[in-house]
């Protein structure tokens, strides 16, 4: 074991996740900024969507849904699970596909209504 600098350059550039552990850089891919897991694509509450700045309460953002805007590209929409306010943040390329796809597909799994009402128009 070296003794070389500890954890002051990686927490600039990467962080926890708050729900499996694992350690993420805070930069996709395409060099963009990150600030959810790509993994488990949980995130944390440290922005307030209110007024942008940073928030005190430090909850740990599930993902519930997808939202799909005019250009296109997948937001995944995060609740936090402590205080219930929302944000969205833009889907990178190596977040988890079979969890992106479970979260869109789960309205359709389990609609209120009868689908087979599809089968007679
Ligand atoms: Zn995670
Ligand atoms: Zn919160």
């Amino acid at each position: 074991m070296s003794t070389t600098e500890p954890d002051s350059t990686l927490s600039a550039s990467a962080f926890t996740c708050v729900r499996c552990g694992l350690t993420v850089s805070a930069l996709d891919p395409d060099g963009g900024p990150r600030d959810h897991c790509p993994s488990c694509l949980s995130s944390r509450h440290v922005v307030d969507q209110t007024d942008g700045g940073a928030s005190p309460c430090g909850g740990r953002m599930a993902p519930i849904s997808i939202a799909v805007p005019r250009g296109g590209a997948w937001l995944l929409v995060h609740r936090c699970t402590l205080c219930d306010e929302m944000s969205e943040s833009t889907v990178s390329t190596d977040d988890n596909h079979l969890v992106l796809m479970r979260i869109a597909v789960r309205p359709l799994a389990d609609p209120p209504f009868p689908l087979d009402l599809f089968g007679e128009v």
